[in-house]
């Protein structure tokens, strides 16, 4: 009988490992709680853009789906640093001209595999479907819809409902696993900066950052020619400016090549949202050989390498070679699984961490610069 498999979270992970069980011959049901995103607009000031990079392409590659999305790509071939005075200094990712970090559309990309995954043979996309509650042994889930409260049944239940899990969340309930969360003492917040006459207002092949010491503010490019910036601030500094002349004097202060270039600056600072940042760690991640955990579900990290969503693709590559290798045992695949990406998940978790303290703070050190510079020599 063909194994029917429970996917709950249609983000970047969960549709795109639809796609992947899809190619097994797998019927997979894909559960999300929010409407469809293909009919509606976007949650203001979350991370509207994403940098992929080979790891994550690799994964797109794999199901025909890497031209489509890069048609749209803007490579970034490096930093661009915004000190408070004195010139803009771009420093290259790598010697070699062909290597880039690609700013990409979160939306349209979790739209393009959303796309692939609803044409996919086997794959049902149900939207407006929130997991409330899980029985992992016997592969009962629980949904909150619109019209009520739905059962349903799976022989294989993976959770791809990111950093705050609902899956984790039961699974912790039942004992099945343990979780912990270190997050940071800072925030962040978006703002944008628009095209201005039709171009792009700062050079679209970097990415640009203002290291500041303890706080940093990043901007990336959009394929409309405006750039989405997101501070990084010590959490609880965002509070201390709350009228129109002080968010313009403060910026003026610290950034000051910002404010001539973002007329919305004001209105983003006051209305865009505060994110949390932080890394879930979670041991083990599968019960039963039956119900794992996928992606930021299973190891969400702090942005500052941009290699979350990459992380979690590699992960869908990995989980579909493990079960290649298992002869598609699913209580065999989830535990290797597990064991072979663990240790590169810990790692860039801590990379990341790391990127942080260097992309606010040492990127501007002359001494770090000559590194770069030797480095490329
Ligand atoms: P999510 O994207 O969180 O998707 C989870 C899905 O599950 C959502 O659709 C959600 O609605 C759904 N869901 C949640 N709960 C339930 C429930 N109870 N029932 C049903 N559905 C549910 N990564 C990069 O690689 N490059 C970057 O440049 C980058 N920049 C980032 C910048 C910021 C500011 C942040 C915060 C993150 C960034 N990341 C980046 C990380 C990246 O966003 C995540 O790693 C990626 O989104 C993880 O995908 P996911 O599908 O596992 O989780």
């Amino acid at each position: 009988m063909t194994q029917r498999v429970a996917i709950v979270g249609a983000g970047l992970t969960g549709s795109l490992l639809a796609c992947f069980l899809a190619r097994r011959g797998l019927t997979v049901t894909l559960y999300e709680r929010r409407p469809d995103p293909r009919t509606g607009s976007a949650e203001r000031g979350r991370s509207i853009n994403l940098a992929i990079s080979e790891r994550g392409l690799d994964a797109l590659r794999r199901i025909g789906l890497a031209e489509e999305v890069m048609a749209d790509a803007l490579p970034m071939m490096g930093r661009m640093i915004h000190p408070v005075e004195g010139p803009l200094d771009f420093q290259p990712y790598s010697a070699s001209q062909d290597r880039a970090i690609n700013s990409i559309s979160r939306s349209a990309l979790n739209n393009a595999l959303l796309d692939a995954a609803a044409k996919a043979p086997g794959v049902e996309i149900v939207f407006e479907h929130r997991l409330v509650g899980l029985d992992s042994q016997a592969g009962e889930l629980v949904f909150e819809t619109p019209s009520g409260r739905v059962e349903a049944q799976a022989d294989v239940v993976l959770g791809a409902d990111g950093a705050g899990s609902a899956v984790r969340g039961q699974l912790v309930g039942e004992g099945a696993l343990a979780d912990d969360a270190d997050f940071l003492d800072y925030g962040y917040k978006e703002l944008s900066i628009p095209a201005a006459g039709g171009e792009f207002a700062l050079d679209p092949g970097a990415l640009h950052i203002w290291p500041r010491g303890t706080s940093m503010m990043i901007a990336l490019p959009n394929p409309d020619r405006s750039f989405t910036c997101t501070l990084f601030w010590p959490s609880g500094s965002f509070d201390a400016l709350t009228t129109a002349p002080q968010i313009e004097r403060y910026f003026a202060e610290h950034y000051p090549d910002l404010l001539p270039l973002a007329p919305g600056l004001v209105d983003d600072y006051l209305h865009n949202p505060v994110g949390v940042l932080g890394t879930v760690h979670v041991q083990p991640w599968q019960a039963h050989g039956r119900t794992a955990l996928i992606g930021d579900a299973a190891h969400a990290i702090v942005p500052f390498y941009g290699q979350g969503a990459n992380c979690a693709f590699e992960d869908v590559v990995e989980l579909d070679r493990c079960l290649d290798d298992t002869g598609g045992s699913w209580a065999r695949a989830l535990p290797l699984f597990e064991a072979r990406r663990r240790d590169n998940t810990d790692a860039i978790a801590e990379m990341a961490l790391a990127n942080f303290v260097e992309m606010r703070d040492k990127v501007a050190s002359p001494v770090f610069r000559l590194g770069k510079q030797l480095e490329h020599a």
